[in-house]
């Protein structure tokens, strides 16, 4: 196992990947660290149809194996060990694992993020099955059919949004009677003839065969239960960036989220950060992968002055 080199990137999903390439092509010398699958969420999308060059229809997992593939030709090694603290001195920052201690003179940080799970029975078991967390990316193999999003913020509600003009009808969960949405998407939300919004509920139960088939409904207030039936639910409860190990040294927003400027530095001119784990305006892999190559040849421009061709 590699232990010592300039660079440290830390995850393996697109963002980490696209970083790892750039990186090996502008002969820098890094460790690569992912404890999990190669990929990240990539694996819990049904299909990516919205990367330009990328064939429509391509499963979530070819593409998490096409990063592994372009890791191996590269002749990229994977430190398969979980960081669990970081230690940042004036030029230098110390990791650790649960294994080994690493030093580095620079860092990229594509730990991600993971969707806020539901928690009820059925949740894991019809993921990809009929339960997906991105609306953008699944939406599509739900044309025409009935749908649920669950939640009350500004995801669900352009999740929703989104939905409606490909659905019949989508019904909208929340377990509050007021939207946290910001006011111009509610008032499309209500403008929607499909869109029937479902208040002071939550989701008890999914039940299905080989899909995912109905719903359980509770109301809060008055502790009724009904069902629905349905071919889809979008379940956007929020996002948790997987930063916790970086809580005392690196400027995190009040989520947890990396604050980064645009070239991806952290508060840290020698750290950066990309992909789901950075607050970012847009979350789609074609960012992520774009953010791995600026922080690549950002960390290059630190280590070693001067740019390179990419
Ligand atoms: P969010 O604002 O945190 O909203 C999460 C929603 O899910 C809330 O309505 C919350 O209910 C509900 N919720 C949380 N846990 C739940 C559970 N266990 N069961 C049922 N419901 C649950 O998350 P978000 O919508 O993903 O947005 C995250 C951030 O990104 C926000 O700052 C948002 O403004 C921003 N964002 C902005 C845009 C935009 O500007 N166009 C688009 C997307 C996201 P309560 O309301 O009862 O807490």
């Amino acid at each position: 196992m590699k232990k010592n080199a300039p660079l440290a990137i830390i995850g393996a999903g697109i963002a980490g990947v696209s970083a790892a390439v750039y990186a090996k092509r502008a002969g820098l010398d890094f460790v690569l660290f992912e404890p999990g699958p190669v990929g990240g969420q990539l694996l819990l999308m049904e299909s990516v149809d919205n990367y330009a060059g990328v064939n429509f229809g391509t499963k979530g997992h070819e593409l998490a194996n096409n990063l592994s593939h372009a890791l191996s030709e590269l002749g990229i090694e994977i430190t398969r060990e979980e960081i669990t603290k970081i230690e940042i001195s004036e030029k230098k920052l110390k990791i650790n694992t649960q294994e080994n201690s690493f030093s580095f003179e620079a860092a990229i940080i594509a730990t991600g993020a993971s969707f806020k799970k539901l928690c009820v029975n059925g949740e894991d078991e019809f993921t990809g099955k009929g339960v997906s967390y991105c609306a953008i990316c699944d939406g599509f193999f739900f044309r025409n059919k009935v749908v649920a999003v669950v939640g009350g913020g500004n995801s669900a509600v352009e999740e929703a949004l989104y939905l409606s003009n490909i659905c019949h009808k989508v019904y909208l969960i929340h377990r509050r009677n007021q939207l946290r949405a910001i006011d111009y998407l509610q008032k499309e939300l209500f403008s929607k003839k499909n869109i029937e919004v479902i208040f002071d509920t939550t989701v008890s139960k999914l039940e299905g065969e080989d899909s995912l088939k109905k719903i359980a409904l509770k109301n809060i207030n008055t502790n009724t239960e009904k069902t629905v039936s349905l071919k889809g639910l979008f379940i956007a409860i929020g996002v948790n960036p997987n930063t916790s190990f970086l809580k005392d040294s690196i400027k995190l927003d009040d989520s947890g989220f990396i604050l980064t400027d645009e070239e991806m530095r952290t508060s840290h001119n020698f750290i950066f950060a990309v992909g789901d784990c950075r607050k970012r305006p847009l979350r789609q892999l074609i960012t992520a992968a774009a953010e791995g190559s600026i922080a690549a040849l950002g960390a290059y421009k630190y280590l070693k002055g001067g740019y390179v061709s990419a």
